[in-house]
């Protein structure tokens, strides 16, 4: 016995010293993170978190997920190896925390007194701004390592932190492979031609409430499903010559349900980070400028939105890793000075990447210690600020939200749905019919009620916004919004939803999973199916069946037959042996009802080829060619990507489009980037510009097979494939390419206005549809479309060769459904969306976002109409 007791303690004393985490990430790199030039990967960032966690009880690691290119995504969490062993009681506690309609305010005080605060740390969600990542490897290891400037033990006590070393891998994986590419080049620390999330680029940072890509799902299950943390820190990397970090508070105007608690919270983490960043003797940090608190779609501003303390902080950049020098006389005047939110001015020099690791060190230990310092204090507010969100009732608040049961695209609904349970919002679903401020509902209705613990998120998803009219001075031009002024996602989607302001009766049942209806049984047995042009789905299934070689028509007209309504551009399939055994499991995936027809023959109708669709990719990495190529591969739509030399040729060859291609689509690209005659440095800019860059003022960083665009043989090409029948799309800002270039018979009407006659911010805007027109097919005829930088297009009597058909305008009046608008009379009667022949082709001018971020169901038929547009009869 006595013998095996020793064996067991030398066994004991041996692991201790081999979990004594001995492998610092300079070890493991060969490398200091920070170094100048110097970069791990996503391959070492996850090795070395894999190594700590086999050296250190104080450490363990989770696979949160899948990127869209199939890497996992981890997260450490660092503790004591005691809170560590009781992780699920502290998550119980926090989910017993945010319900207080389950947990008395007594109950809370205990759990308070025993639970621990959790914190999420994200890094590097834009995989241009590196040093989050990199800085990562080092936290972890001075926390398990006690290397801290506060009691890392009686800190860690109280704290579980949880971090996420990169939320984008993929991201973080394409830059550091560009950038040790060209590391010694004249090219180094330049925009890499492509953007740094697969679809999304920049705009990663803006799906925060839609959750289309696999990252935002898996992060945001940690923070409002499984962990819940009570703060969350999203690390970030701004232009380059102003402060040197941005850590809250955040800049007018705040969006106005937040809770006051919330911002207090904010308040209170980033004062301190500020404290201690100036204790290191940190210059340059600023509070309060530049980052509004009216936004919904950022990763760190959606937890505000769900009583989580969010926190931004923004570095100085420098060109990738390359370090950066800075005159003292180019430091901007507003940074130059000192200011009650700028005490401490940055006095210029050189700025490297360890600059930017060592500052974000200070500001993420800082936040660990805030947690640490107040956890009991932070655990009752989290509890507190949950209990008014259900008990009280704040000035202008709905009772609730109604999503009618009748809808025109009742799948896009339940997407809807599905969208909002993955924000953790709860929803009923009516058992009765009912009436609510003299409206009736019939059951099956779905009932979004306010008093819930995420009213804050809720309510900001589905009401109109209205933007406050901040003027840069008294009766001057106005000050945009950080992003979005609206982003109203029942507007966005198409799906009607009511906002009910009085209280209602009705019997309601929560929805645990959505309610997908089944297929019905016994359908699609008609010699002929019909797909309703109403349904974004039908367009999905009429793109598969146009693949497996189906026979497809589209109806020409607005019809009743069986006392069903036909809506114009309804598809019409033949039902072969092949299309029965295709059908039915595509009707089943997509929730889908049809109409059995024996006979057609009096329906007007034109036949329906698949076409070859080509999308166009600029090498400026253009977030909107990203998100077009989102929306063809969520609704299983076959495309070629096609580059510069696809539509130019080279020297040897001049291509044919119209033998391979019948519709090319252009995403919203201003003409000079997609022609080349603007400089290719222009992508580059402060904010991690969407180009992905940091790229150089002056000179060109981009390696010359990336220059230029299709040029003047570019276009000369595509005019020859429009006269010979095909079909260029052009969305958003590319409608003023089909104007200038090709002389599409229309005007883009704001073109030189400035801010004082109109502005738009990305808003919500009402347009009038025909429906009876190819591109207008299963719309509404009153349509909510995202405005982002869009066009208000006079059309005219066309010269000879051109027709025109105005598919969309603008309305009279009322033009704002959400956000802010300013000189609605310049709208007024415009269009929005015109369809034009040219010769055999046709260039189709999509003036607004039909698309935007994937979000904007309710206007995808535009470009699905365009695809899938009709032979001639
Ligand atoms: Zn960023």
């Amino acid at each position: 016995m006595r013998s095996r007791r020793i064996a067991a303690g030398a066994l004991l004393l041996f692991s201790a010293a081999i979990l004594s985490a001995q492998t610092s990430p300079e070890k493991f790199l060969g490398f200091k993170p920070g170094e100048d030039r110097k970069l791990a990967d996503y391959n070492q960032i996850k090795g070395y978190f894999e190594k700590l966690a086999t050296e250190t009880p104080k450490m363990k690691l989770f696979t949160i997920g899948e990127s869209t290119l199939k890497k996992p995504m981890i997260m450490a969490a660092i503790s004591t190896p005691e809170n560590l062993a009781k992780a699920d009681r502290w998550k119980e506690i926090a989910h017993k925390l945010r319900d207080p309609r389950a947990t008395t305010a007594e109950e809370a005080r205990k759990l308070a007194k025993e639970g621990k605060a959790i914190v999420l740390i994200t890094c590097s969600l834009h995989a241009t701004e590196v040093a989050a990542a990199q800085m990562s490897m080092e936290l972890a290891y001075d926390l398990v390592t006690g290397n801290t400037f506060f009691d890392a033990a009686k800190i860690l006590n109280e704290v579980i932190v949880l971090l996420v070393p990169t939320h984008n891998p993929d991201g973080n994986q394409m830059v550091v492979d560009w950038y040790k590419k060209y590391v010694g080049t004249k090219y180094e620390g330049g925009s890499m031609p492509w953007l740094y999330h697969f679809y999304a680029g920049h705009d990663n940072n803006r799906d925060w409430y839609m959750f289309n890509l696999a990252e935002t799902r898996a992060v945001s299950k940690v923070l409002y499903h499984d962990w819940l943390p009570q703060i969350h820190v999203d690390e970030h990397q701004m232009g380059a010559s102003g402060a040197r970090l941005f850590v809250p508070p955040f800049m007018d105007p705040p969006l106005p349900n937040i809770q006051p608690m919330v911002w207090r919270g904010v308040n209170l983490v980033g004062t301190n980070m500020s404290y201690d960043l100036q204790k290191h003797g940190y210059s340059g940090v600023v509070n309060g400028r530049s980052y509004t608190a009216w936004w919904i779609g950022a990763c760190d501003d959606t937890s505000w939105l769900h009583n989580v303390i969010g926190i931004l902080t923004e570095a100085a950049s420098v060109r990738v890793a390359t370090p950066t020098y800075t005159e003292p006389n180019e430091v901007p005047l507003s940074y130059y000075e000192k200011r009650m939110d700028y005490p401490d001015p940055w006095p210029g020099g050189w700025w490297r990447l360890r600059n930017i690791v060592d500052y974000e060190l200070v500001a993420s230990k800082s936040m660990i210690k805030t947690a640490g310092l107040h956890k009991e204090d932070l655990l009752f507010n989290f509890y507190q600020m949950y209990k008014t969100s259900v008990e009280k009732v704040e000035k202008n608040q709905p009772y609730a939200f109604v999503i009618p049961a009748k809808q025109r695209d009742y799948p896009t609904m339940l997407k809807m749905l599905e969208i909002m349970k993955l924000g953790g919002i709860e929803i009923h679903q009516a058992k009765a019919d009912f009436v609510a401020s003299g409206r009736f509902y019939p059951a099956g209705s779905f009932v979004v009620k306010m008093a819930q613990p995420y009213k804050t998120y809720a309510w900001a998803l589905l009401e109109r916004q209205k933007y406050p009219d901040i003027r840069q001075y008294p009766g001057g031009p106005p000050q945009p919004p950080y992003d979005n002024a609206a982003w109203t996602l029942p507007l966005q989607m198409g799906v009607a939803c009511d906002q009910i302001d009085e209280s209602f009766e009705v019997k309601l049942e929560p929805v645990a999973a959505v309610p997908y209806p089944k297929a019905p049984a016994g359908q699609g047995q008609g010699n002929y199916v019909l797909l309703n042009s109403q349904v974004n789905a039908s367009y999905s299934i009429a793109f598969a069946l146009l693949k497996d070689k189906a026979e497809l028509w589209r109806t020409k007209a607005t019809v009743s037959r069986k006392g069903v309504s036909i809506p114009a551009g309804t598809f019409i399939v033949k039902n072969t042996p092949e299309v029965k055994k295709a059908l039915p499991p595509l009707l089943e995936k997509h929730h889908l009802a049809v109409l059995d027809l024996d006979d057609v023959a009096d329906l007007a109708k034109a036949s329906l080829k698949p076409h070859r669709i080509g999308l166009f990719q600029s090498w400026r990495g253009n977030m909107d060619e990203g998100w077009t190529r989102y929306v063809f591969d969520d609704l299983g739509i076959p495309f070629k990507t096609l580059h510069n030399e696809d539509i130019k040729g080279t020297k040897d060859k001049k291509p044919d489009l119209r033998a391979e291609y019948d519709v090319i689509v252009f995403a919203d690209e201003n003409p000079n980037t997609i022609k080349g005659t603007r400089p290719a440095t222009a992508a580059g800019g402060p904010g991690g510009a969407p180009g992905g860059g940091m790229g150089q003022r002056g000179a060109s960083t981009t390696p010359p097979e990336y220059e230029g665009g299709i040029g003047q043989e570019g276009v000369d090409n595509l005019k020859a494939f429009v006269e010979k029948g095909g079909v260029v799309v052009t969305l958003n800002g590319a409608c003023e390419f089909a104007i200038a270039d090709f002389g599409a018979p229309a005007r883009n009407a704001l073109s030189g206005l400035d801010r004082t006659r109109f502005f738009c911010p990305t808003s919500i805007l009402k347009i009038l549809v025909d429906p009876e027109t190819p591109i207008g097919y299963g719309m509404p005829k009153e349509a909510a479309a995202m405005f982002v930088n869009s066009q208000a297009l006079d059309t005219f009597s066309p010269p000879f060769d051109w027709e025109r058909k105005v598919v969309a305008t603008y309305p009279d009046d009322n033009v704002l459904l959400s956000g802010w608008l300013l000189g609605e009379d310049n709208l007024t009667r415009k269009a929005a969306v015109v369809d034009t022949k040219y010769k055999d082709g046709r260039f189709i001018l999509i003036g607004v976002r039909c698309q935007n971020r994937a979000q904007s169901h309710g206007t995808y038929k535009f470009l699905l109409n365009a695809l899938l547009y009709p032979e001639k009869e």
